[in-house]
């Protein structure tokens, strides 16, 4: 018995993915291949990653309308706090609901190299972000006419590098819900009772929105090391020896992608409202890994009707 075959009348599970903006006209062709392929899965939303000091807002901004204008799919759009005004966030936040964005990934971004404090002037957590999005969609509310935009942000199942615990990371989480936050996202993990254990504590400590785990395609291992340093998340040591020891890159792909599908489904075991694939603007192992997981999906007959369990959130 295969549990997630998707048997009739399991609760559909929102899949969603990330991609960055291209950092070059090469990157972007190979990116809109990418979306295309992704498209066809009909995600409930794409996030678009914004640069923690504020750099590639045209790019990204750029990427977004054209998601708008040339695609079925809708972008949710990350924002990060440290490396702009309160002003120019403001002004950002403007753009993007103009433009019909209607979810936003509030962050904080990661700090500078070498410095442990925001720049003056600046917002000094996602929190703070939350507020200012709230503040300004209520001076837009006759646009927002169709109800409120969604607000995601970020949920650690390892403990943030800069956080002293993961009791904290919690209290955190729920000061972000507090202040407005509908949804989470997690960081990477790489051990599946990681996430299960951050559902646990986050509900014991009053978060009730939903938890969507961040999966990453473990089929490389030079990405896998490189992601858990910046991220500050130690990888499996028995899937980066696995990987290590293998010959090809076919079968690097087929141990990634098994490790991957199995972390999912233990997220979904655990309750997981959806999935969330980091693709690093690849598709291929994004697919094999959905191809394998089989989710519970919705069918959509005609138009855009979205049945998702994220609809309240991201109406
Ligand atoms: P915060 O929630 O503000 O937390 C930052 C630190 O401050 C933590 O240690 C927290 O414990 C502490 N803290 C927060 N609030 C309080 C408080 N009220 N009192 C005391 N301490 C507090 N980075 C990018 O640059 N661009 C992206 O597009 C991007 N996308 C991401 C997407 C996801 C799903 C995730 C999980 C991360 C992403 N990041 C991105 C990385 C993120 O910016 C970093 O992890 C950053 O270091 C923290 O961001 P945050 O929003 O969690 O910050």
């Amino acid at each position: 018995l295969d549990l997630h075959s998707n048997p009739a009348g399991a609760a559909p599970v929102a899949l969603s993915y990330e991609l960055f903006p291209p950092r070059s006209p090469a990157a972007a062709e190979t990116l809109w291949t990418t979306i295309r392929e992704l498209e066809a899965t009909e995600p409930d939303y794409v996030s678009v990653t914004y640069g923690a000091s504020g750099s590639n807002r045209d790019t990204a901004v750029d990427l977004i309308n054209r998601l708008l204008l040339e695609t079925t799919l809708r972008p949710l759009a990350h924002l990060t706090c440290v490396g702009n005004t309160p002003a120019e966030l403001a002004e950002i936040i403007g753009e993007l609901l103009d433009h019909g964005v209607r979810g936003i990934l509030a962050l904080r971004g990661d700090l500078p190299k070498g410095g442990s404090q925001p720049a003056s002037g600046s917002l000094r957590y996602a929190q703070d972000l939350i507020e200012l999005i709230r503040r300004v969609e209520q001076r837009r509310s006759a646009l927002l006419c169709a109800g409120k935009i969604a607000v995601g942000v970020a949920a650690y199942p390892t403990r943030h590098p800069e956080s002293p615990s993961v009791g904290h990371d919690v209290e955190v989480l729920l000061a972000k819900q507090r202040s407005g936050a509908d949804f989470a996202i997690t960081q990477v993990f790489f051990h599946a009772n990681e996430y299960s254990d951050l559902v646990t504590r986050a509900r014991r400590a009053g978060v009730t929105i939903p938890i969507i785990p961040g999966v990453m395609p473990l089929t490389s291992l030079r990405r896998l090391k490189r992601l858990g340093e910046l991220a500050g998340v130690d990888p499996s040591v028995e899937l980066v020896e696995r990987l290590a020891a293998v010959d090809t890159e076919a079968e690097c792909r087929r141990i990634g992608v098994a490790a991957t599908v199995d972390l999912a489904n233990a997220a979904l075991d655990a309750g997981a409202p959806g999935i969330h694939l980091y693709t690093f603007n690849e598709h291929a192992d994004a697919l094999d890994v959905l191809d394998k997981l089989a989710l519970p999906r919705p069918s959509r007959p005609a138009g855009r009707v979205n049945t998702m369990a994220l609809r309240q959130e991201y109406a």
